[in-house]
């Protein structure tokens, strides 16, 4: 009798509405103004883009995570919001892992969701359909690491993901989503009630007005000042304030290779093509968002004409970074949008610009060294070499300075960094601070989604062959994306021999003469093989204008190149060659 009135109760009640985990990850997102998901579906995450792309959100399917992956970060870097890419258990976690540390590496903003097997079968190792403990893997390669196991936790878990990617000095978070915890299910309205919009996600920070002075002081006493920007001043979007410190104080300015355009390439303080003869001769090198890792030598050595007593300011908003590998004289502890105005603000109308015994000695390096290179720009030898194919480029770009420019490889990535300008600021996505190959496509992508910008991918052939499937990715939605390949058959040169002299090919070759622009092809769009500077030049102008999909193959001489572009001294062979000339040098 009891249970039959129960019974009837329950029956006459109102139906209470019931959300999932599902939709309360969307709708999570959402509420942080999450946009777009780089993913690849699979289990338990395909119901997943599935909802999100109904609720939406764009939802972007790769043919790799690590691609997916790359795209995230590079979002998180073009736009200052997390880059959200989405994967499925083990495997897929794995593949997107690399592209998490990568942006963990380069501090740009990242959110790598996974889906996981449960729980109770991972933690006893009873062997579960694609079994791993993410999360414990996770943690060392990311700023933070998470795992929502129930429904109402998911608003909380989304909120801490978003603040910890961008909060202090960005970087990349795991979140690990248990293929169950989609499943559960919960009451709507205290479903939505347990949603989080995070408040002031990047709160400034504002450096103390005794590190100002002191900054000013040294930077006043400067006789040879040198200002390096570096990838933070980019993404700190403090577009304006940057320009307006770098030209109010008058020193010769070095960007590096993401920070290039920040002020343009052609700017008249801009010293890269004196790189040598300013890190060398500065007295005080004043850093911008810029580390002093093994991208600038760590500080010392050859090229910054050690022994040196150079005095080092620098903005960063990592307080741990200051003295990471040389004495931070003046260490500013801040966002770069509140540094920068601090220092305009103390400087007042009373600045004295450096002499122009070193400002004009580095503005005649400069031409110099441009007018050097401009010759060998407008050659048309045949086959190409890089600098006759970059030629083109450089006017490409200088004629589209909207355009992005994606770039990586060893000498495709060096030569291009150095000959081709960049305009504007984030026009210019790269290998990053690991210099990794394979971001290419990735980074492309994401540029032309997030900024509807076109974009221009010049890539080495080796490096294009890490993520070249993703040209279907490109095909698919239709991207105004033109690759470039510079294709010299090979990694570093396509003309090196099997010392043993047997059949196999030697390690560093590919196939010769490759038809990379087939693969374009093959999905529908347009590919071109371009042997002169003119049929470069007439391809690029119609892609980039045009805005189809397209793929060049660049036929580049094979011997062009050199073994690991700039930095053939990293080669452990190097070194021992140099020990081994020293050591004979001594015994002489
Ligand atoms: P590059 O490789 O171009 O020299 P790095 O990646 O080495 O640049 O350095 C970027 C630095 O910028 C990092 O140390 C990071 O902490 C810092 N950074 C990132 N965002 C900001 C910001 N908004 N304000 C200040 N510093 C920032
Ligand atoms: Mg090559």
């Amino acid at each position: 009798m009891a249970q039959d009135s129960a019974a009837l109760a329950a029956s006459d009640a109102p139906a209470t509405e019931l959300t999932d985990g599902f939709h309360l990850l969307i709708d999570a997102l959402k509420l942080n103004g999450v946009e777009t998901i780089y993913n690849v579906p699979g289990i338990p995450i395909t119901d997943l883009g599935r909802y999100a792309q109904g609720e939406g959100l764009r939802v972007l399917s790769f043919r790799h995570e690590q691609s997916a992956g790359y795209a995230a970060a590079a979002a998180g870097f073009l736009t200052k919001k997390p880059g959200v890419c989405m994967t499925v258990s083990a495997p897929g976690f794995l593949n997107g892992l690399t592209a998490l540390a990568h942006a963990n590496v380069n501090c740009w903003p990242m959110i790598l969701i996974s889906g996981s097997s449960e729980r109770e079968v991972v933690d006893l190792m009873k062997g579960d359909y694609e079994e791993l403990d993410q999360l414990a893997i996770a943690k060392p390669l990311c700023k933070a690491a998470y795992r929502i196991l129930h429904a109402e936790d998911i608003g909380i878990g989304v909120a801490r993901a978003i603040r910890a990617a961008v909060t202090g000095r960005p970087g990349g978070v795991y979140l690990d989503v248990p293929g169950a915890l989609l499943g559960q299910t919960m009451d709507a309205i205290e479903g939505r009630k347990s949603l989080i919009q995070v408040v002031d996600p990047a709160p400034a920070h504002f450096p103390g007005p005794d590190a100002v002075q002191r900054a000013l002081t040294v930077m006043k006493e400067a006789k040879k000042p040198l200002i390096i920007l570096g990838k933070g001043a980019a993404y700190a979007q403090a577009d304006d304030q940057v320009r307006q410190l770098v030209e109010t104080l008058g020193f010769p300015f070095l960007p590096m290779s993401m920070a290039k355009g920040l002020l343009p390439d052609t700017h008249p303080q801009c010293a890269s093509a004196a790189r040598s003869l300013v890190l060398k001769e500065a007295d005080c090198v004043f850093l911008i968002g810029a580390r002093l890792n093994w991208l600038l030598g760590h500080g010392k050595g050859k090229q910054w004409g050690e022994p040196h007593s150079k005095k080092f300011v620098q903005i960063d908003i990592d307080p741990k970074e200051m003295d990471s590998n040389q004495p931070i004289h003046a260490p500013l502890v801040g966002d770069i949008e509140s540094c920068c105005t601090a220092l305009l603000e103390g400087m007042g109308d009373a600045w004295t610009k450096p002499s122009v015994d070193w400002t004009g000695a580095v503005s005649a390096k400069v031409e110099g060294n441009v007018a050097k290179m401009a010759s060998r720009l407008h050659n048309n030898s045949n086959p190409m070499d890089y600098h006759a194919a970059l030629g083109v480029l450089k006017q490409a770009i200088a004629d589209r300075p909207d355009a992005i420019l994606v770039n990586e490889g060893a000498n495709a990535l060096d030569l291009t960094r150095s000959v081709v300008d960049i305009h504007k600021p984030r026009k210019r996505v790269d290998v990053g601070t690991w210099g990794i190959m394979g971001v290419g496509m990735g980074n492309a992508i994401a540029a032309a989604v997030e900024t509807g910008c076109p974009v221009l991918a010049v890539e080495g052939d080796s490096a294009f062959g890490f993520c070249g499937m993703e040209v279907e990715t490109i095909c698919r939605y239709n991207l105004p994306i033109c690759i470039v390949i510079m294709n010299n058959n090979g990694i570093y040169r396509g003309d090196d021999v099997n010392r043993s002299g047997g059949a196999d090919p030697a390690t560093t070759v590919f196939v010769p003469d490759s038809r990379y622009e087939m693969m374009m092809q093959a999905f529908g769009g347009v590919g071109v093989y371009a042997r002169t500077p003119d049929e470069l030049n007439r391809a690029v102008a119609e892609a980039m204008d045009g805005g189809k999909p397209t793929l060049i193959n660049a036929v580049i001489d094979p011997a062009a190149g050199k073994e690991s572009g700039n930095i053939g001294s990293l080669n452990p062979t190097s070194v021992v060659a140099e020990m081994r000339a020293k050591a004979k040098a001594q015994s002489q």
